[in-house]
């Protein structure tokens, strides 16, 4: 459900609960689960399953109740996710990175750019310097930005795509 292939569900929810916590992420199944089952499938320390459990309650990703047996006292923990939340969480952030990505789109296919060996400059300030880098020493040169166009473009499409799929799931 999570896709957590994604790079931006990675990036997002690796922010929060780090490399561990993907892991453990990946392995939850969508139904109730118990945090010792959770440490056994995703073989990772009961503690640390705890602390990224707690974390992702925290963040309002994992809900829990908990069940007292009545004979022994001992209480256990079920665990499960908030789908809904996570959902309106990655629409967030996928508009977020939407809006950061055609910023970017917008500047690069608006400027003309040029190199020197240190950096790309746009013509207005190459021009400025009689297209000259003093800092390396090297002509500012042309610099064709159609590939960084390209790709952005492609990711803007990839990002599009995603969200229409957490939409629907
Ligand atoms: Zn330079």
């Amino acid at each position: 459900m999570l896709a957590a292939d994604n790079p931006l569900v990675r990036e997002y929810f690796g922010r929060i609960i780090g490399e561990d916590g993907l892991r453990i992420l990946e392995t939850i199944p969508e139904e109730e689960i118990t945090d010792e089952e959770i440490a056994k499938l995703s073989e990772t320390k009961l503690t640390s399953v705890r602390k990224i459990l707690y974390q992702l309650y925290e963040s309002r990703i994992a809900e829990y109740r908990t069940e007292r047996d009545d004979n022994t006292g001992w209480i256990t923990y079920w665990w499960r996710f908030n789908h809904q939340n996570i959902k309106r969480m990655m629409e967030e952030e996928a508009d977020g990175e939407l809006a950061r990505l055609e910023k970017n789109l917008n500047y690069e296919q608006n400027g003309e750019f040029y190199r020197c060996q240190c950096q790309r400059v746009l013509f207005e300030e190459a021009a400025e310097k009689d297209f000259w880098c003093e800092e390396c020493e090297a002509n500012f040169e042309y610099f064709d930005n159609s590939d960084i166009v390209k790709g952005i473009e492609q990711q803007i499409n990839e990002l599009k795509k995603w969200k229409r799929r957490v939409k629907r799931n």
